[in-house]
């Protein structure tokens, strides 16, 4: 399909450009156990960024912070000008609806088919006319290569399917920056290829911001402007991926690289 075609989440007049998250201080504890120690970085608009790193390191939990499914137990963040933390509730529902995730678990309404569970949100909460949001849905669903697949239950679709929907459903609420946590993890190891093809595709033809926790450092090294290795819940390392995973950063900085991811 040819870029101009595509239905790019990113033909949003109102998007930004410059800073569009940024993290200040940002501290995280669970109990006695501090997963993120007054963290700070930024994300710029239309950028890619994927966040690596040993398992335990704090990644998801940054995700699930600007998700709004966890709370900071100190520090600010940001999205586009605007506090999402600390905020009033108002403010941050208005804020959430720029930010988009898809799950490792996939985490589609069983009851529902593909085409509804792409259309409901931007319905009940975005206030589409159910013919707007269905258009959309299955140009969406023409990104992720579903077409066929529409009227179908989630359970009749494989994992990688059914991520592919979720994807879908992200984009159809048109954020500004979509927030991948581990997405291939729970894909047989098959199905990982065409789920990781779709994302690089949105990655290239659209300009919407992606911020990416993910083991797989091919795709890391492809669509990454940014890669943030992250180790005990502080960036121990960061910039393009040629450096990152350059030889030379594995030969000059071994006692920092953590090996068990
Ligand atoms: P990563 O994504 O890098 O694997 P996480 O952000 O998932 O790391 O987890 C960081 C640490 O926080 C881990 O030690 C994990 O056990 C802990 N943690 C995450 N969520 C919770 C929670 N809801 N309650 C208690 N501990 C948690």
């Amino acid at each position: 399909m040819p870029t101009d075609t595509l239905p790019n989440p990113g033909k949003n007049p109102a998007r930004s450009t410059g800073e569009l998250i940024r993290l200040e201080q940002v501290t995280k504890r669970f109990g006695d156990h501090t997963v993120l120690d007054h963290l700070d970085f930024s994300v710029d608009a239309g950028k890619h960024v994927t966040l690596i790193g040993p398992s335990g390191s704090g990644k998801t939990t940054i995700l699930r912070l600007l998700m709004t499914l966890l709370k900071p137990d100190e520090g600010t963040i940001t999205v586009d000008g605007e506090q999402l933390f600390p905020a009033p509730e108002k403010q941050v529902r208005e804020v959430r609806k720029k930010i988009g995730m898809v799950f490792q678990q996939f985490n589609l309404f069983p009851n529902m088919t593909v085409l509804r569970n792409i259309t409901e949100a931007p319905v009940t909460v975005l206030g589409m006319s159910k013919d707007a949001a269905e258009e959309r849905a299955r140009e969406l669903l023409e990104l992720v290569g579903l077409t066929d697949h529409l009227d179908k239950h989630p359970a009749q679709l494989s994992g990688g399917q059914q991520q592919r929907v979720a994807i879908a459903r992200a984009l159809a609420m048109r954020p500004q920056v979509l927030l991948l946590d581990e997405v291939t993890s729970a894909l047989d190891p098959e199905l990982v290829a065409g789920v990781l093809d779709v994302l690089r595709d949105i990655a290239r033809s659209t300009d919407i911001t992606m911020l990416c926790v993910t083991h797989e450092m091919n795709f890391a090294r492809d669509i990454s402007d940014q890669v943030l290795m992250f180790d005990s819940g502080r960036v121990i390392e960061s910039g393009p991926p040629e450096k990152i995973f350059s030889s030379r950063s594995c030969c000059t900085a071994p006692s920092r690289r953590p090996t068990s991811w």
